[in-house]
């Protein structure tokens, strides 16, 4: 009997639905940052593991980790933008399992120089798109021919936020990378629907990784972007393994081409939800009835946001005095 099957005899059907246990995971971007605890998450949940990044120590800890939770789990050094090392890292995980059950593109590299899009050099636009979008394509193609002829599988692409429009954060190639991305996962979604493929994309807002750390950390962007975000913070890592093993597993059998936003609400305010100026009594101001407060208003910020106040209502604009 399969370890599947013995799953499904002893489990109840939500723990069914989310299990893992017998399918084949590749995961790029597994030694550190959002990879690491999605492969974390993806061993707790029973997966056999196939992770890949550039580097060698770190991502075989992970698979360290993820072993010591009773899952088969490798670590492929490959860089996802060199088609050779594709087809190694794919070999690597036919070889060892026969098939690929679910694909998660994660390996992604942005810019923090903050660059404006008239001055952007050529050499790191290509750079990115190569790693952050074409990559994850060649792997979806490469993977996704075993897929097809396999008749099933699941791959998901982490896109952004960013990847749905513009930002402030003068990042021009990650945007468009993601865009592309966000794009490439509706049409291999719709393109491979038919036979048993199903494409989809995270989309998480800010969360504190390697990647975001200077920024977000030193910089306190961290709170500039809780100031704007609905649910007033950043996410945590652990919160995309929810979004992860549902789009992973039979949970969402009928769910292709999804761009699942991970975000705390940022895209559905349309970037409107800021904290609300405090003098923003609009009610009294036009002498109707107040309806009470729903969120806080702003509270005055430290001196180290003073470079991003730009942004924030109460700031952007200045608030009336005090005996006003
Ligand atoms: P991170 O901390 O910088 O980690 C990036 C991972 O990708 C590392 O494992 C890195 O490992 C690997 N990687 C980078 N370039 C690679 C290449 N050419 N080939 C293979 N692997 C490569 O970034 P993160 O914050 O965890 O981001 C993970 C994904 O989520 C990215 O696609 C990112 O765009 C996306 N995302 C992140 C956030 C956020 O707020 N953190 C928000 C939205 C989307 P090596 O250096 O060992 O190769």
């Amino acid at each position: 009997m399969e370890a599947s099957d013995q799953a499904n005899q002893t489990s109840s059907l939500p723990a069914r639905l989310f299990d893992l246990t017998g399918k084949v995971v590749l995961l790029t971007g597994a030694s550190y940052g959002l990879g690491e605890t999605m492969a974390k998450g993806l061993a707790e949940a029973g997966a056999s593991l196939v992770l890949a990044a550039r580097s060698k120590e770190p991502l075989e800890a992970v698979a360290s980790a993820c072993a010591a939770r009773g899952v088969d789990a490798i670590a492929v050094s490959a860089d996802v933008s060199n088609e050779d090392d594709i087809a190694s890292l794919v070999d690597a995980a036919m070889q060892r399992h026969g098939r690929i059950d679910v694909l998660v593109n994660n390996a992604g590299i942005s810019d923090m120089r903050g660059v404006p899009a008239e001055n952007f050099d050529i050499d790191t636009f290509r750079r990115i798109i190569e790693v952050d979008m074409l990559g994850a394509f060649m792997l979806a193609r490469d993977v996704g021919r075993h897929m097809l002829s396999a008749g099933r599988g699941s791959i998901i692409n982490i896109c952004s936020i960013m990847g749905s429009g513009a930002n402030e954060l003068n990042v021009i190639a990650y945007t468009g990378a993601k865009g592309g991305l966000l794009n490439l996962t509706y049409q291999l979604g719709c393109e491979w629907a038919d036979r048993g493929v199903r494409v989809n994309a995270i989309s998480p807002g800010f969360i504190v990784t390697p990647m975001t750390e200077p920024a977000l950390g030193a910089l306190g962007v961290s709170d500039y972007v809780a100031s704007r975000t609905p649910m007033r913070r950043v996410g945590r890592a652990e919160e995309l393994i929810g979004p992860l093993l549902f789009l992973a597993s039979d949970a969402s059998s009928y769910v292709t081409g999804l761009n699942l936003l991970v975000d705390g609400g940022t895209n559905a305010g349309n970037g409107y939800y800021q904290i609300r100026p405090g003098h923003h009594g609009w009610g009294a101001m036009l002498g109707a009835p107040t309806v009470g407060e729903t969120y806080p208003g702003l509270a005055p910020l430290p001196d180290r946001l003073a470079p991003w106040a730009a942004g924030v209502p109460g700031i952007h604009y200045p608030l009336p005095a005090e005996d006003a």
